[in-house]
């Protein structure tokens, strides 16, 4: 069975009680994924893996990650013949693109777009979204959510993990609350969601005190005071909020 292969992962994850198991995972097939894209396997020697790192290109987040992984050369390359494709495209754009110059001062006034868009800036945003790392991650991360609730619906002890983890980040309890009602249906729906529902209401609470304690810290009254828990609640209040781990090292070529 296909989602075997998430499990382990999956109940890792789970086991850490980190802000997000979901974040914890994310990580995972984050720096699992730059690896593979310029790490000592060299996919993009390959000429199919070139075809699709040429098409998709890389989002400003992931080309940031990537200039900050190192291995130059393989950067250099990749880039190389991405550049060429967007060159072509660029060509493609500019010899169809004829400016109308109407309704600039209209627009200005009432704030609102001509109709129909300007292709260019079309494309452009949609080659600065476009990206091979995004897709990879979107790709793997879809199962990982398939298999918990695989595991959800088949296993006690995992639901009762699920029950008293310490929550979700926003991001992620958002796909957890819409994959839940194709997943899950009647009672087990709204136990889910219930449930789910007091998870993170308890855990935000703690968050909020975690963080409060850590701004209280900064009173000279608090100096000698435990920290308790809040030494880090700033990364993890912006985990929460966002997703991610905002302390993190820089992820580099080993
Ligand atoms: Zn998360
Ligand atoms: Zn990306």
């Amino acid at each position: 069975m296909k989602e075997k292969l998430y499990t382990i992962p999956l109940n890792d994850a789970m086991n850490e009680n980190d802000e997000c198991p979901f974040c914890f995972l994310e990580r995972k097939l984050l720096q699992k994924t730059m690896d593979f894209v310029l790490g000592d396997s060299s996919s993009y020697m390959e000429s199919d893996m070139r075809d699709k790192t040429d098409q998709a290109g890389f989002c400003r987040v992931h080309t940031k990650m990537m200039f900050d992984y190192g291995n130059s050369l393989g950067n250099g390359l990749i880039l190389q013949t991405h550049l060429k494709k967007v060159q072509e495209e660029l060509r493609q754009q500019m010899k169809g693109f004829t400016p109308s110059g109407k309704g600039g001062l209209f627009k200005k006034i009432t704030g609102k777009k001509s109709e129909g868009g300007n292709p260019v800036a079309e494309w452009a945003a949609k080659r600065d979204r476009s990206c091979f790392i995004c897709d990879q991650l979107k790709e793997e991360f879809a199962c990982y959510v398939a298999t918990f609730f695989f595991m959800y619906k088949k296993d006690e002890a995992f639901r009762t993990k699920a029950k008293e983890c310490k929550g979700f980040c926003i991001p992620h309890f958002g796909v957890l609350m819409e994959e839940a009602e194709k997943e899950l249906s009647g009672a087990q729906l709204t136990d889910f969601v219930a449930s789910m529902d007091q998870v993170m209401e308890q855990n935000l609470q703690r968050i909020q005190e975690e963080l409060t304690w850590f701004v209280d810290k900064f009173d000279y009254r608090n100096k000698d005071a435990d920290w308790g828990n809040s030494r880090d609640a700033l990364q993890r209040t912006m985990q929460k909020l966002h997703g991610g781990y905002p302390a993190d090292p820089v992820y580099r070529h080993k």
